[in-house]
């Protein structure tokens, strides 16, 4: 992979303003594993100002030393370039934001504050600065990467090219006062283990066990915006299973703890925890977007505090004997509240909220039997909302297969399908027609009566014949060829009609149901 232009070019501006600029972060990390960056960071001992008379067109608005310069480039990877000042680690007291910003002189200064030895690692695209004479600093570790076109050195102070091949998550420095200082890490350890498929080196992981409380003091939006990039990775599942194994989960989504280790009945061959977290990792193999990959995850809270014994039909109350069973009556309801109760601390958006607890609401859809009226369908598809059905099978298919058990899509949920597509259509009437009953009355000049229904069902006929007859000027015109009939021709034709329209309607529900191979 190369160095894309736009990108060498921002590093020679600030060369040749005399200054040093480094490639760091994620896209040094992904670029190393010969992964596409989906943005590029430099850090550089360049001021915020010095970096503005370099690039004009740059936009300056945080705290934080990062000026985002504007490239012209069409890739949206490449449009905007972050180029941050050498920080030191700031302490962060309120556990939000860091005190204050203090520069760094150093680029290795900068990467020791970084979180992982390989977000640690930094690249030098242009060395020409030396000659500036603005910045001196010798790179420590000057690895040049054969297979690269562009002439360029590694400052890999923490051993982070190392943790690469051996794909471990390892703290740069201390793990302990690292997660101390700022205990977002711990579920940013976790997060870039699923994302990369890495392990979390040993020592790490028993200082993120050791330090899991200290989540409780971070700002739930910052919670919330690591839980969802650790949603939205196709390891999610797998990242949700090692949160509660490191003792993470219980301070970001206790509810779900409550159903570790807790068995169901003789239907499910796992526990509420591990189906709960099968239908999330069936969403992300899927590509779900969050809001679906949340609902999977929540679908079933709701049974650990709804979990009843029930006995046999004998009134035999033996579980492990196998006999009875534990009920979860209506924990689709517990379910919604505790969903907008865990949502709602982490501060989500209202709306996402709102969605995920009508899907969590709204997934034991099968089971109802009202659904086998096309009456009750209707009512389904009004209450859920017809853009929400998608959706709800969606939830409805990853709760089907995270159970374990589930073979292809069974029959009664491909005949609710063909159902909800039925109802979903409109239906064959001469509400179809481009013309009313009124413009009938005014073209014939006659008073309402059943001459107007037996016209209008004539030329609904017709037009199912020859869907291009429907305009307004043809059917008027037929209007008035069908007034030289007599009332009593009108009427046998009507019921000829009638037939036909309801021949074809039956015609076009029987489609419906092949497509879903319930005929
Ligand atoms: P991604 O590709 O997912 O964006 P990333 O490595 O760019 O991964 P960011 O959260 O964008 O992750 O952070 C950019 C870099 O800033 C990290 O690589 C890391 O070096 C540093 N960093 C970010 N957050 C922290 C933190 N809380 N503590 C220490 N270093 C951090
Ligand atoms: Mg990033």
């Amino acid at each position: 992979m190369e160095i894309p232009k736009e990108i060498e070019s921002v590093s020679k501006k600030i060369a040749e303003a005399g200054f040093e600029s480094y490639l760091v972060g994620g896209c040094v990390r992904d670029y190393l594993l010969d992964k596409k960056p989906k943005d590029w960071d430099f850090t550089t001992n360049a001021k915020p100002e010095e970096i503005l008379k370099i690039f004009p067109d740059s936009v300056y608005e945080n705290q934080f030393g990062t000026v985002g310069v504007k490239t012209r480039s069409e890739n949206s990877a490449t449009a905007l370039v972050e180029v941050t000042t050498f920080r030191k680690e700031g302490k962060y007291t309120d556990k939000r934001h860091p005190d204050e910003i203090t520069f760094a002189k150093t680029v290795e200064e900068d990467l020791s504050r970084r979180d992982f030895t390989v977000n640690a690692i930094a690249i030098e695209l242009t060395s020409d600065h030396r000659q500036g004479g603005a910045g001196k600093r010798q790179a420590t570790s000057n690895k040049t990467r054969a297979h690269v076109a562009t002439p360029m050195s590694l400052i890999d102070p923490f051993g982070g090219q190392k943790d690469l091949e051996k794909k471990i998550i390892r703290a740069v420095g201390n793990a302990d006062e690292r997660f101390k200082e700022d205990a977002l890490r711990l579920m940013r350890a976790v997060r870039f283990s699923a994302q990369l498929g890495f392990e979390i080196e040993k020592d790490t992981a028993s200082a993120a066990e050791k330090n899991a409380g200290l989540l409780e003091f971070i700002a739930k939006e910052r919670i919330a915006e690591e839980l969802s990039k650790l949603l939205m990775t196709e390891n999610a599942a797998d990242g949700i299973r090692r949160m509660s194994k490191l003792g993470l989960l219980k301070y970001v989504v206790p509810e779900l703890e409550e159903g570790v280790e807790m068995e169901q009945n003789k239907h499910h061959i796992y526990t509420v925890f591990e189906h709960n977290v099968r239908a999330l990792d069936y969403a992300a193999q899927q590509n779900f977007p969050l809001e679906l990959r949340i609902a999977s995850l929540l679908h079933d809270v709701g049974k650990p505090r709804t979990r009843v014994f029930k006995s046999d039909s004998r009134g035999a109350k033996t579980y492990r004997g196998k006999k009875g069973d534990w009920t979860f009556y209506q924990h689709q309801y517990a379910g919604e509240k505790m969903a907008v109760e865990i949502l709602d601390r982490l501060k989500f958006p209202k709306k996402m909220i709102e969605e995920i607890a009508l899907l969590v609401r709204e997934h034991m859809f099968v089971y109802d039997p009202e659904l086998f009226t096309e009456k009750g369908v209707s009512r389904l598809v009004n209450r859920v909302g017809p853009e929400n059905i998608d959706n709800l099978f969606s939830v409805r298919e990853a709760d089907r297969i995270g159970s374990g058990v589930a073979k292809a899509v069974p029959y009664r949920l491909r005949h609710l399908k063909a159902m909800i597509e039925k109802v979903k259509k409109d239906p064959i009437s001469v509400k179809m027609l481009k013309v009313n009953g009124n413009d009938v009355i005014k073209e014939l000049k006659i008073e309402p009566g059943p001459k107007v229904g037996q016209i209008l069902s004539i030329l609904l006929e017709e037009t199912l014949d020859n869907p291009k007859l429907n305009e307004k000027e043809k059917l008027i015109k037929k209007i008035h060829e069908l007034n030289k009939f007599s009332e009593k021709e009108l009427q046998k034709m009507m019921a000829a009609a009638k037939k036909k329209a309801a021949n074809v309607q039956k015609r076009i529900d029987e489609e419906v149901m092949k497509k879903y191979f319930v005929k």
